[in-house]
């Protein structure tokens, strides 16, 4: 079996595939029309699978799903997927990041995989909280960020509110590509700033088919829209007077952001969207190992694992592993290495995996994902290579928000249950907590979303035969501490430390944000360092 350290020409390939690569999330909160985008994307490029497929939802549901029964029963998906959609040369790696009720900690790991997010906005509600939590990954992880104002075929706020909004509120500057003509509810098109060119909306109902755009010189455009036309035009003169141009290199670093004003639903401002993905969005780089050194992208083989998927198919009980290229080319049959135990891993049933639907997979690229089935041994972050020896940072563990102790209910099943609650643990599936008074038996589980806590359910019953209790605690925050302040912090009311057993970190927890305020006020030598996102 070959392997990508071979030719010239191997590696002359590779760099062009990643050069075509753009691997991104939509980070939003959920409503804001997130599901409607990704199917306005896919229907304006040669999706490879039909959207509906991927992020259907109630009878819009194009595939069932048989990886959990869990998600049959609520009409929701767990898995992360990826959709590709291809476009004027280009791969675009559509990472789903689960929003909802099923909002946890795989939101945020998905995040590590990609390159670029398109925070979504709905106009009539701006910032809203899980996008302040997305949004705060994607800058302590360094992705930069387009933004994509949706919803603007009905009444909403001003855009300049809006870009203010954004500015002040999280610090990133807005730097708009487009600019609205019309009132909030009266939305007549949209001005492309760069070439002055204006695209006039035409609605079509339902959203099935794309939307008309009718293409209109500046003179033109001014006769029919009249006043909109002119204010429109102020405050694009504002804006030039203000300096919101889109800067490639601020943008690469997380500083302002490209912004487009649009409607999903009504396809309207999706290709300039892709566009702007294409044009803009960076490609798959080389990225940071544990030593700090970037991997180029045409060095051997390389990829990060960022989620676990377990019990997918009932049948065979697998576990899959969905892993992000990071260098090389992936081809199925590849015997790797898994870095963590230096065992070898084969990828003889590697496929790609689009929403629900499973396909195999020959070859892949950087940027691509691709699933490997059968992945027992492998872990959130795990790196597998081919050559030479390459290892990249673990994925960091977020804040934890939803706290509760977990016990077995059936106390002859105590050796199972320590078992289980350790496998998933060390899968990712929740955090666990324990401290000398709670004991063994009792541990405390810590989850970013209430359904991790279902799935922990779910398998330790199924899979472990040890069923679990879980009593929820009344605690919202986490915060990272010291061996110094722990005693002290731990006879406070309202507060609990406890040790994460994957990296031994000592996390205090809080009732609430009020009870969080007035021990730092009273206990300002105390430690309580905010943990990654929404801490
Ligand atoms: P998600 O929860 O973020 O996936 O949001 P959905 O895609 O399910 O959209 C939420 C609601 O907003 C649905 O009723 C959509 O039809 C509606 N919606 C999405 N985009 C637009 C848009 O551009 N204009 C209007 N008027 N409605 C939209």
């Amino acid at each position: 079996m070959s392997t990508a350290t071979g030719t010239a020409q191997d590696t002359a390939e590779v760099r062009e595939a990643a050069a075509q690569r753009r691997t991104f999330a939509v980070i939003s909160h959920p409503d804001a029309g997130k599901s409607t985008l990704t199917e306005a994307l896919a229907l304006h490029a040669a999706a490879i699978t039909s959207a509906g497929a991927v992020h259907g939802k109630g009878d819009r549901r194009g595939v069932t799903s048989d990886w959990m029964s869990m998600e049959q029963d609520r009409g929701i998906s767990i898995t992360s997927a990826a959709l590709r959609i291809t476009y004027d040369d280009c791969v675009l790696n559509l990472l789903d990041t689960p929003g909802h009720a099923d909002f946890s900690e795989d939101t945020y790991r998905v995040l590590s995989a990609v390159d670029c997010a398109i925070m979504l906005l709905d106009s009539a509600k701006g910032l809203e909280p899980q996008t302040l939590k997305l949004f705060e990954v994607c800058r302590a992880r360094g992705v930069p960020v387009v933004t994509f104002v949706n919803k603007w075929d009905r009444p909403g706020r001003e855009p300049l509110e809006l870009l203010d909004e954004v500015e002040q509120q999280i610090g990133l500057r807005p730097t708009p590509l487009n600019w609205p003509v019309g009132i909030a509810g009266d939305f007549r098109g949209l001005i492309h700033r760069a070439s002055g060119a204006y695209t006039k909306l035409h609605r079509t109902p339902g959203g099935a088919t794309r939307a008309q755009e009718e293409h209109l010189s500046a003179e033109q455009a001014a006769a029919v829209e009249e006043v909109a036309w002119d204010q429109a035009q102020e405050e694009l003169a504002l804006l030039e007077e203000i300096g919101a141009e889109y800067d490639p290199e601020t943008f690469r670093a997380g500083i302002s952001s490209p912004l487009l004003f649009g409607a999903a639903l009504p396809n309207f401002g999706v290709a300039q969207l892709l566009r702007t993905l294409v044009d803009l969005a960076p490609a798959a780089e080389a990225r940071l190992d544990t030593s700090g050194e970037p991997r180029p992208v045409d060095a051997p083989f390389s990829g990060q694992v960022f989620k676990m998927q377990a019990n997918m198919d009932k049948a065979h009980r697998d576990r899959m592993a969905f892993l992000r290229v990071c260098s090389g080319r992936f081809e199925r049959g590849m015997v790797l290495t898994h870095a963590t135990t230096d065992r070898p891993f084969a990828t003889k049933y590697t496929q790609a995996v689009f929403g629900s639907e499973r396909s195999t997979i020959e070859t892949a690229y950087p940027g691509d994902v691709i699933a490997l089935v059968n992945a027992s041994a492998l872990r959130v972050g795990d790196t597998l290579y081919d050559g030479p020896k390459v290892q990249f940072p673990p994925i960091p563990s977020f804040a934890p928000e939803h706290f509760a102790v977990a016990r077995a209910k059936d106390t002859r099943t105590d050796k199972q249950f320590r078992r289980g609650i350790a496998q998933l643990d060390s899968e990712g599936v929740v955090q666990v907590l324990s401290s000398d008074v709670r004991g063994e038996q009792a541990p405390v589980l810590a989850a970013v979303g209430p359904l991790q806590f279902d799935v922990v359910r779910g398998r330790m019953e199924q899979e472990f035969n040890a069923p679990v209790e879980l009593s929820p605690l009344d605690y919202s925050i986490a915060r990272r501490t010291d061996a110094a302040s722990a005693p002290t912090l731990h006879s406070l009311s309202g507060a609990e430390v406890l040790t994460r057993r994957q990296d031994s970190e000592l996390l205090v927890l809080v009732h609430n944000k009020w009870r969080l305020k007035v021990i730092q006020r009273d206990h300002p030598e105390l430690t309580m360092e905010a943990l990654l996102a929404g801490g």
